[in-house]
């Protein structure tokens, strides 16, 4: 395994990103940054982002991109992001997608894989009611779903095309799912 590894996880939400990325990123020894959790913290700190992603976050929109794209690039930027990171949660659009991409190269980084955790719908509308985070009821977790769909799952697309895109069943259990993903990012080639 080489020393840098930058990974993008898609999936819906309730697909089990936050727990395999937590669990993927104490493997390999590199950050776990979640957008989602920014934003959580910042919404409970109560800080000028977390009063401006409120409203969004709750409805279950996306928060503009304004807000987001300069604390991705700060976040990637700190040392600890050199050796490699996992992104989870994302990039979420289209256009977030080509701002990393050119991010990612500003900053002399790449993403080696982009995993997207498939999970059927009926079973992530089921995990997300049992999971029961503020924004898990059941309006908002309509809402989330239907911007996936509009908004997030082009995202896969954008990746498909430039080949850079690993699909592992998610309907599994964790551990299953877990080691699938190992067997991913071992097997990433050294970048010269
Ligand atoms: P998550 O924990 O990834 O499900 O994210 C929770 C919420 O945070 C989402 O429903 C959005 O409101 C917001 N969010 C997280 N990541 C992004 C992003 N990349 N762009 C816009 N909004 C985001």
């Amino acid at each position: 395994m080489k020393n840098e590894t930058g990974l993008i996880f898609l999936g819906a939400p309730g697909a089990g990103k936050g727990t395999q990325a937590q669990l993927l990123a104490e493997f390999l020894q590199v950050p776990h940054i979640s957008t989602g959790e920014i934003f959580r913290n910042a919404i409970a700190q109560k800080t000028v982002l977390g009063l401006q992603a409120r409203s969004y976050v709750d409805k279950g929109e996306l928060v503009p991109d304004e807000l987001i794209l300069d604390l991705i690039r700060e976040r990637l930027s700190q040392s600890d992001a050199q050796k490699g990171w996992i992104l989870d949660g994302f990039p979420r659009n289209v256009s977030q997608a080509s701002f990393l991409d050119e991010l990612l190269c500003e900053l002399n980084q790449s993403s080696d894989y982009v995993v997207n955790l498939e999970v059927p719908d009926e079973v992530l509308t089921t995990r997300l009611l049992l999971r029961g985070r503020k924004d898990d009821n059941e309006q908002t977790i309509r809402r989330r779903l239907q911007v996936y769909r509009e908004q997030t799952a082009p995202v896969i697309d954008y990746y498909r095309d430039r080949g850079r895109l690993h699909s592992v069943d998610g309907d599994r259990l964790p551990e299953e799912v877990t080691e699938s993903l190992k067997q991913i990012v071992i097997s990433i080639p050294d970048r010269d």
